[in-house]
């Protein structure tokens, strides 16, 4: 017997048709590329999503199809996602810090008809048409006044795009199932692979990420995404925003520390997402300036491991609450968040932030599982550490124009290798590939990479293994001091005393004036162990059995 309650296909529309009906009048805020702050609300948004689809409609653009954007967080990329995704197109948010071959790799993989891109990446777009044969016609995302006089003339404008056209646009309904958007990994090994979202995970992932004990949003929540809207789509942040009414803030293109504080403050915003490396240049700005956010509460941290010691002065000094959480653009990408639960509010301060530097519990509707070599199921006990397997309505099953199957059993392998404890928080120990074999154990680089972050004299660290020939790896720290603080190796392997196995201690240091991230701003390991794959570790080093 079915129940007795209407079908209404979860559509992507049906967000911002929401915010516009219940909050159309609460805010977007956007820094534009152009230069000044642009404001509207989300029943402006609405009316411009409808004009931009009815344009989009004239070009030629059809279900299915897939648009590209290169643009960064702004009020324009907001109207072509739910534009696009709405008339039942495809929106390919193409991450512009891809190096070239690989971005020419994906626009002609996705076949994209059509390319929207903000003015910074008008260089990239002249040299990517030449290779970009399957695209129809490239928009710059600007006036007419904007753009370059000497630009082709084939090159379309955005806002004569939307100026030419009335909002009379209803959205189709259609099977929730249908695709709606599309995201390369950044393929650290072999080329780019092309997660393909639907309408239905995509308004799962907004409901679920918005939970109290996640991104904890609400109508009263002024939100700023640092995490580009290129990158796994801003964290879901575009699609929660309207689910629950949120005001939302877009920074724009400039996203160093006194441009991001200003916006925080300006707009007094309440809750924000980023990687590490972002909040370490906004706390290293607001230190040197003597500055304290005045209305942040809590932010969200991830896509690499959450360093101790921002966790400290973030909660600690600034009283900006972290929540740490865990995923990947085959999830949506959220998986864990780090929030405590009710049995550990009365526990000593210590013990609560071990918890809160987990990767975290999994979010209702995320599944996981850990695994042996041979696939047999691992305990749940924190201790054991296996490959890490994960399945939900919002995790790939497969990839665009791949006709392989990641999946195993129906679990998808994340290729991370994890710990999960009783209480069912995930500690990432290691991507597969970065952990370091020694001796037949493994040493993880995360833990190592932390510690060291815990030192005042280091802006940055990555730990790495290098060939050994009694171990066959050990680690190696490599470091970036923080300007004007001069420390030694031995003062900095020292530091490791207590801190870890006498083992897992790195047997040297490298300093470096930068490190190499990836187009998502993780470290780029793979980069790395290219660089140091002839290091030499110190004899008398190697030599001690640890
Ligand atoms: P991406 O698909 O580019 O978002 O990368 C996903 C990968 O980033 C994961 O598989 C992890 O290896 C890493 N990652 C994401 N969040 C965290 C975190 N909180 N701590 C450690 N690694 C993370």
């Amino acid at each position: 017997m079915h129940g007795l309650m209407m079908r209404m296909p979860l559509m992507i529309s049906s967000l911002i048709r929401h915010a516009d009906r219940f909050h159309g009048d609460t805010e977007i805020v956007s820094r534009s590329i152009e230069g000044p702050i642009h404001r509207y609300s989300w029943h402006g948004a609405h009316v411009r999503a409808r004009k931009l689809a009815r344009a989009l409609t004239r070009l030629g653009v059809r279900a299915g199809d897939r648009v590209a954007t290169l643009a960064w967080n702004g009020h324009r990329h907001l109207e072509l996602y739910y534009a696009i995704s709405g008339m039942g197109a495809i929106v390919h948010t193409v991450n512009p810090r891809l190096y070239h071959d690989q971005l020419a790799y994906i626009v002609n993989h996705a076949d994209d008809t059509l390319v929207f891109f903000d003015l910074t990446f008008a260089p990239l777009v002249a040299k990517l048409a030449t290779e970009c044969k399957g695209v129809k016609a490239w928009v710059a995302m600007t006036d007419r006044a904007h753009i370059a006089p000497d630009a082709p003339a084939t090159l379309l404008c955005y806002e004569e795009l939307l100026g030419a056209e009335d909002d009379e646009f209803e959205w189709p309904e259609f099977d929730e199932n249908t695709a709606s958007g599309l995201c390369y990994t950044s393929g650290t090994t072999g080329p780019p692979k092309g997660v393909l979202f639907s309408h239905r995970s995509t308004v799962l992932h907004a409901f679920a990420s918005s939970l109290p004990d996640a991104k904890a949003l609400s109508a009263q929540s002024v939100v700023l995404p640092i995490v580009p809207m290129f990158h796994v789509n801003a964290w879901g942040i575009p699609y929660s925003g309207p689910l629950v009414g949120a005001k939302l803030v877009f920074p724009g293109a400039a996203l160093d520390g006194k441009s991001l504080y200003e916006l925080f403050e300006s707009e007094r915003v309440t809750t924000s997402a980023g990687v590490p490396t972002v909040w370490l240049g906004l706390v290293h700005y607001m230190k040197q300036n003597d500055l304290r956010l005045s209305t942040l509460k809590m932010t969200t941290i991830g896509g690499a491991a959450c360093p101790p010691a921002l966790l400290h002065t973030l909660q600690d000094d600034y009283g900006i609450r972290v929540m740490h959480a865990w995923g990947m653009t085959e999830m949506s990408p959220m998986g864990t968040t780090a929030t405590l639960k009710g049995k550990h509010l009365d526990r000593p301060a210590s013990e609560r932030n071990e918890v809160s530097l987990k990767q975290g519990r999994p979010l209702y509707g995320v599944d996981m599982q850990i695994v042996d070599e041979d696939g047999n199921a691992l305990p749940h006990d924190g201790q054991h550490a296996g490959n890490l397997l994960v399945r939900g309505p919002w995790i790939a099953c497969g990839y665009y124009g791949d006709d392989g199957d990641p999946t195993v059993d129906g679990w998808f392998p994340t290729g991370d290798v994890a710990t999960i404890d009783a209480d069912g928080y995930l500690r990432l120990t290691d991507r597969a590939k970065d952990v370091i074999k020694s001796g037949g154990e493994w040493i993880s680089s995360i833990d190592l990479e932390n510690i060291a972050m815990g030192h005042p004299a280091v802006a940055e660290a990555a730990v790495i293994g290098v060939r050994h020939p009694k171990w066959d790896e050990r680690p190696l720290l490599v470091v970036v001091r923080k300007p004007g603080i001069d420390v030694t190796r031995d003062a900095l392997l020292a530091f490791y005393a207590g801190r870890t196995a006498k083992w897992w201690v790195p047997d040297d240091v490298a300093f470096v004036d930068a490190l190499p991230h990836t187009a998502t701003g993780k470290l780029a390991k793979r980069v790395l162990r290219e660089q140091f794959g002839d290091y030499a570790l110190p004899e008398e080093v190697s030599s001690t059995d640890r």
